[in-house]
């Protein structure tokens, strides 16, 4: 299996840890712009501060350049096409609505589903999307970008919660991958302030958002 994460901040590095520990991830290539910032360390384990400077996404490959590919570009709806060619699953790590609306119609057009991740302040969200089932629209409508994580600030411990989530997700794709009705539905949405997961569920109706 092949997977792509895009952002290798506070939710994309850690799930790239985790990815490396499932044996049948042959490939996870991580798609970053951004170089490492001293005020990175704290909430992204991944780097130190002999990396402040260097490319996030190529950091992360140096780990393991036999199964990380770094990609040092912006995900866009005009590059999806050619980044995502031949992945299997995507990770939205990226806390930016353009780059989930590019991995959104991305999904569309490959009938490939993606995991949503999202973490502002003491509140995280995740939901796995399979084009077939929902998609962002289903989830949020025309909502548009909010606050981001530099703006708004977000807790560690959230942002660690989430990519679990995210995982947890992956895993009951991965075990389900040919039996639909099986695969995760609705929205998950951790409370710092509670320390507690709850699921929303959504209509049962399919998606027609990616129709036309
Ligand atoms: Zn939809």
């Amino acid at each position: 299996m092949r997977v792509a994460v895009v952002g290798s901040g506070a939710i994309g590095s850690p799930l790239v840890i985790q990815l490396l520990a499932e044996s049948d991830i042959e490939e996870i290539r991580v798609i970053d712009p951004d170089r490492v910032e001293l005020s990175n360390l704290p909430r992204q384990p991944w780097f130190t501060p002999s990396d402040i400077g260097k490319f996030k996404a190529q950091v992360i490959r140096d780990y393991e350049p036999g199964r990380i590919h770094g990609i040092v570009e912006s995900v866009t709806k005009h590059n999806v096409p050619e980044l995502f060619q031949g992945v299997d699953l995507v990770f939205d790590g990226s806390d930016n609505w353009a780059a989930r609306e590019a991995i959104q119609q991305w999904a569309f057009v490959s009938l490939r589903p993606w995991i949503f991740s999202s973490a502002l302040r003491l509140d995280g969200m995740s939901a796995f999307l399979a084009p077939q089932f929902s998609c962002l629209s289903c989830l949020f409508g025309n909502l548009q970008q909010g606050p981001r994580c530099f703006e708004a600030g977000v807790m560690g411990t959230v942002t660690l919660a989430v990519a679990g989530q995210a995982m947890v997700l992956f895993h009951q794709y991965r075990d389900h991958q040919n039996e639909p009705e099986s695969w995760p539905q609705g929205l998950f949405l951790i409370d710092g302030r509670e320390e507690r997961v709850r699921r929303i569920g959504m209509s049962t109706v399919r998606c027609g958002h990616g129709v036309g």
